[in-house]
């Protein structure tokens, strides 16, 4: 639609886009102006009704004055004194001439004009002249028509400059004011403003006017400081959330991310000058111990103490980072050659391994390290990272407390380490796992002692898989709890029910992980699973190796004096593989002490192994503790074990671990000694 009217006229003006000045500017000029451009015409209207009358008493007073002064000259016929009261009058600017008729008979009438007027048009007023009642003759008076125009002309002259002194006073007068109390201060305002949005020096002005745009003024001060107390807030917070964004809050340490970037960045310029990286994995080994023996903020202070100790040994350009738990991540900036990060690995190894103090008493811990190599080893930060840890799980596999590094080889291994822990889960969900019984006999009568239960797994497609092809992937994936307690509640379940059917057993020995000794839950499940079948502490046995038995953690101390008070009987299993301590042995006194398989292969033929046997066998007898001797394969062994003292043998002269209905059947067809060895 078409503006118009006001609308019209308010596009135009914000067409415009005047300065507030410009267009208090133009409002004042309009107010003057536009008034007296209105009243103009009527000013004229009201001039003309008033001046009329008074032009039209003075032309009067002009015609009667100049008549009287005529008379004499008339009257006297002077000639000269006529002409001269002619111009005389003609010198009025309003006379444009004058005609005299004299009434002699012989006198021409007399024109008086002023010098290029018109007398068409004018208006002529006329009088007699009379002297003494004598009339003498006629005048007439021709005046300016235009006299009134000219007055108005005057007027509207004067007006008009009157008015644009009025103006340009007003104009002045309101220049400044508006200069003094709008325009400066809304400069200002705008200046402060503009510093308020540029965060510039110019966000505070000092305000010293109290009038409404002071009031603002001091308003925006208030804002400014405002913003700026919350700028300083914002700027606290933004470093603290980059502090946790970036930074690991228990060790101070630049967390994944942070390090993520850094060993990208390092990745990009050590691709572009050619030099090497390498990402070493370090992962703490059985931190879990130190959790379960300290707590965790004693865990938490030995977390603080390694990580300071890691930096402590490293170069400065060199990052190192927390990546979760135990686990620490290390970036070594130009390295030459691996003989260089294996030494470096090592340095790392040895200061992690120094006692920990904690709250007066001594940690150690010991860590493994996997070591990837930009370029060898991957391309990018994700893949080294990878690597790395992969090399670390192999560096775990081989015994912990050492390094390794990465070849592609590994990865296929981790691989199938990881299928293998899926299929462990499975398994135990669909109950795949079974026991294995075999006997424990009396080397010199062939009763039957006991029997140790062996788990095995039967896989829906390899068939029977015995223990030592998943017993230690299931303590790396942490799954020997679940198997472990499984074992234990089979174990009594399978007691009760040899109890009921009245087989001969004597006690069932279970093999429990050391690794199961880091919790409670050993104590609850058995507990559980005694109760549960009604199962006595003498009909069972818990097999356990040397290294639960040095391991000093407290949750291992504890457990152990709990099973003592239990009044279970232990055994220690492969007795002769670890570090056969005898102040163990003396502190422990587990009823039975079984010497390894390796040490029984060989009595026949090897004289050391016969010492070594006969010696732990009378060990054993002097600290009261029974022996079993394991993997008794020929009658030979058996006869040596039998000379010698050793009570109790196990094996596959005996029997092999079979299923619990033909342990059974055993059990009970071999009451008769000769039976059972034969
Ligand atoms: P172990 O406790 O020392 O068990 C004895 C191992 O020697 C068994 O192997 C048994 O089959 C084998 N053996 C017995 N007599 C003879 C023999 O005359 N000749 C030979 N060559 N071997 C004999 P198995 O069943 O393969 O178990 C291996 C290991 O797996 C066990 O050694 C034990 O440490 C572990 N294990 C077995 N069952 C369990 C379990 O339920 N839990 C835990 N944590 N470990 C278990
Ligand atoms: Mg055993
Ligand atoms: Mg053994």
């Amino acid at each position: 639609m078409e503006p118009c009217g006001y609308g019209a006229f308010m596009s135009v003006f914000r067409g415009l886009q005047l300065s507030i000045q410009q267009a208090v500017m133009l409002a004042v000029a309009t107010a003057v102006i536009g008034p007296l451009l209105l009243l103009w015409p009527l000013d004229q209207a009201i001039t003309r009704q008033t001046q009329e009358p008074l032009l039209e008493q003075s032309r009067r007073a002009s015609l009667l004055l100049t008549a009287a002064t005529l008379v004499e000259p008339l009257w006297s016929i002077d000639e000269t004194a006529t002409a001269r009261v002619a111009r005389e009058a003609l010198e009025e600017p309003a006379v444009l001439g004058l005609r005299l008729i004299e009434n002699r008979p012989d006198a021409k009438p007399l024109l008086f004009m002023r010098e290029g007027a018109e007398l068409q048009g004018s208006i002529v007023l006329h009088t007699e002249l009379l002297r003494e009642g004598e009339r003498l003759g006629r005048l007439e008076m021709h005046f300016d028509p235009a006299q009134i125009d000219r007055l108005l002309t005057e007027r509207l002259q004067s007006s008009l400059l009157m008015a644009a002194a009025q103006t340009l006073f007003g104009l002045t007068v309101l220049t400044w004011v508006l200069y003094r109390r709008l325009a400066k201060p809304i400069g200002k305002l705008m200046q402060q403003a503009s510093g308020l949005a540029t965060r510039g020096q110019q966000g505070r002005v000092s305000w010293g006017r109290r009038d409404e745009l002071g009031e603002l003024g001091t308003h925006l001060n208030a804002v400014h400081d405002q913003i700026d107390t919350l700028f300083e807030q914002l700027q606290t917070q933004k470093t603290e959330i980059e502090q946790v964004a970036l930074y690991d809050a228990l060790t101070g340490l630049p967390n994944r991310t942070l390090f993520a970037e850094l060993a990208r960045s390092a990745v990009a310029s050590a691709r572009r000058d050619g030099s090497q990286l390498a990402l070493l994995f370090v992962d703490l080994d059985r931190f879990k111990a130190v959790n379960d023996a300290f707590g965790h903020p004693g865990g938490d202070h030995l977390l603080r103490e390694l990580a300071t100790r890691l930096q402590a040994s490293l170069r400065e350009a060199d990052v190192v980072c927390r990546h979760s738990g135990d686990e620490f991540l290390v970036l070594l900036h130009g390295v030459r050659g691996r003989e260089v990060v294996a030494a470096t690995a090592d340095r790392l190894l040895q200061a992690l391994e120094a006692p920990v103090d904690i709250d007066g008493r001594e940690a150690v811990i010991t860590a493994s390290i996997g070591i990837a190599i930009f370029p060898d080893d991957a391309a990018d930060h994700e893949t080294l990272v990878r690597h790395a840890d992969t090399a670390m799980y192999v560096a775990k596999r081989l015994g912990r407390d050492r390094h390794s590094f990465f070849r592609e080889e590994f990865d296929e291994l981790l691989k199938a380490t990881q299928a293998l822990e899926h299929e462990l889960e499975v398994a135990l969900a669909q109950d795949q796992f079974e026991l294995h019984y075999q006997p424990q006999v009396g080397a010199a009568d062939g009763i039957t002692a006991g029997c140790e239960a062996l788990i095995r797994w039967r896989h829906p497609e390899r068939g029977l898989v015995p223990p030592g092809s998943f017993i230690s992937a299931a303590e790396q994936c942490g799954l020997i709890a679940d198997i472990g307690a499984w074992t234990l509640r089979t174990a009594c379940r399978q007691i009760a029910a040899w109890k009921a059917a009245g087989v001969p057993f004597g006690s069932v020995a279970v093999n429990v992980s050391a690794l199961e000794f880091r919790s409670r839950r050993l104590l609850d499940t058995l507990a559980s699973a005694m109760a549960e079948h009604g199962v006595q502490a003498h009909e069972l046995e818990l097999e356990i190796t040397e290294s639960v038995l040095m391991t000093d953690t407290d949750s291992a101390q504890r457990i152990l004096s709990r099973l003592r008070e239990l009044h279970m009987p232990l055994a220690v299993d492969d007795f002769g593989t670890g570090y056969s301590s005898l102040a163990y042995l003396k502190n422990l006194r587990p009823s039975k002490l079984k010497i390894d398989r390796s040490f029984v292969r060989h009595i026949e033929d090897d004289p050391d192994d016969r010492v070594i046997v006969q010696a732990i066998v009378s060990l054993a007898h002097s600290l009261g503790i029974r022996v079993v001797a394991e993997g008794v394969e020929t009658e030979g062994q058996r006869a040596f074990l039998r000379d010698i003292g050793c009570e109790l043998i196990q094996g596959y002269l005996v029997s092999r671990p079979q299923p619990a209905a033909d342990a059974a059947r055993f059990m009970c067809g071999a009451r008769e000694p000769e039976d059972a060895v034969a």
